[in-house]
């Protein structure tokens, strides 16, 4: 008998069937004697649907009302699928986030988990119910409703894994594990068995929205055992093992590509080569609360001036090149020039530490199908590289192929 918390996500709960399913699929664990906390997403689609709702009202969300709207969504699944459970005899009880004290900070639309008292579902599991909790949410020490940020519900089953100490954080969602890319993109990607912490943390960062990445995050500070797995009929396995980097493990260069659309690129060109100007150029982005990723500062070919370009996230694009164009103005600079048409892929692989040359041949893959690098940075277990949005999939396919990811590498054995 043990202790599980599962995720199901919201293709998972997209319409009555598939919670008629989730609820047998479920019933099947407690038959079979384990205790059982479940949290659900809100339906497909009605994230987006509250969210343009708001929007229409005023396109600036209030961050307070936002998240108010926002939560209900994932209260419709707690009560159908807790309806589901008892029509097929198994007791359950739903809970919002505030009814089980998932405590947050105050960052309305992003809110941090704090604190979780898991007093009253360890109650109801004793009582032999399944407990039913809502993803995305929870109230901070005001009482105010908070929520975690899109695809946060992955970060409240970790965190209930976590104060439970449960054997297993079980994500279950509509592919059947961490692939080596995007199935949807590249048909060849293959499914991991086993991730470490660290690559997964990478590929969530860059991208890879399997995983919230701050769920990944939570389950290695706490230690939790966290596995991704199709919730679809027919689609049971084994799933992937996020884990810790172990001998014995698969010895790959590369364990996935990952790939980002949602970022825009930022030029000011011929400002004077002084101390203090990337501050001047970065500081209002940064008080405007907008993130910076990629930074590259290039000496102009005069010698005197410096060129900068940056990436911020496309939706911060037209606020950032209003500002960066007071900037140039301030500065004397030469032009600004933007492209919010760009998209960031990157290799991630904690064995890129020990080989040299997988840079080279990342460029030269990109190069014999003629894309253009337009940006690139490194980690000690990373590459990326800006391009145009156009050639997204011909690169990720491109890539893919020039590391044999569709290829298990072999085992290590000593
Ligand atoms: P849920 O609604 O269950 O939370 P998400 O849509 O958030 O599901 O995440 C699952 C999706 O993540 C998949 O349908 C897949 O298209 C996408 N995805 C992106 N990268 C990967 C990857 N490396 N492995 C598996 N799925 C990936
Ligand atoms: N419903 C939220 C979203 O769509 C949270 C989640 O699904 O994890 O982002
Ligand atoms: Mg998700």
């Amino acid at each position: 008998m043990a202790l599980i918390v599962q995720k199901y996500g919201g293709t998972s709960v997209g319409a009555v069937d598939r919670i008629g399913n989730v609820a047998r699929k479920v019933k099947g664990f407690r038959d079979r004697g384990d205790d059982v906390v479940v949290v659900v997403s809100a339906m497909s689609g009605e994230t987006n649907r509250l969210t343009d709702l708001a929007k229409s009202i005023n396109p600036e969300m209030d961050p307070r009302e936002a998240d108010v709207l926002l939560s209900t969504g994932e209260q419709v699944t707690i009560a159908l699928l807790s309806m589901a459970l008892k029509s097929l005899g198994c007791d359950a009880r739903s809970y919002t986030g505030a009814q089980v004290h998932i405590r947050t900070d105050s960052t309305h639309s992003k809110a941090r988990i704090v604190d979780i008292d898991e007093s009253k579902m360890r109650h109801d599991l004793n009582e032999g119910r399944v407990v039913v909790v809502a993803g995305f949410q929870g109230a901070d020490e005001h009482g105010n409703i908070t929520t975690l940020g899109r695809g946060g519900s992955d970060t409240t089953a970790v965190a209930l894994a976590a104060a439970l100490k449960a054997d297993e954080c079980q994500i279950y969602t509509d592919v059947d594990g961490v692939y080596t890319t995007d199935p949807r993109v590249v048909s060849e990607a293959r499914r991991l068995d086993r991730i470490t912490f660290e690559e997964m943390l990478e590929m969530a960062s860059l991208g890879s929205k399997v995983l919230q990445i701050r769920a990944v995050e939570f389950a290695g500070k706490y230690n939790v055992p966290l596995r991704v797995l199709s919730s679809f009929e027919g689609k049971e396995g084994p799933g992937t093992l996020i884990t810790y980097e172990e001998e014995g493990m698969e010895e790959a260069l590369i364990s996935g590509i990952a790939f980002n659309r949602d970022e825009a690129k930022l030029t000011i060109q011929g400002v004077p080569d002084q101390p203090g100007v990337a501050y001047r150029i970065l500081g209002p982005i940064g008080d405007a609360n907008i993130e910076v990723d990629m930074i590259v500062q290039n000496i102009g070919a005069d010698g005197q001036t410096t060129d900068f370009t940056f990436t911020v996230h496309r939706n911060d694009y037209e606020k950032a090149l209003k500002l960066l164009q007071q900037t140039a103005t301030e500065l004397g600079a030469r032009e600004v020039a933007g492209d919010s048409k760009i998209v960031k892929i990157s290799l991630v692989g904690v064995g890129m530490r020990s080989h040299a040359g997988i840079a080279s041949t990342m460029f030269e893959a990109l190069a014999k199908e003629g894309i253009n690098i337009r940006m690139i940075s490194t980690s000690e277990i990373k590459i990326s590289v800006v391009i145009d949005e156009k050639y997204l999939e011909l690169g990720v396919r491109a890539l893919h192929s020039a590391f044999n990811l569709e290829q298990a590498p072999a085992a290590v054995s000593d």
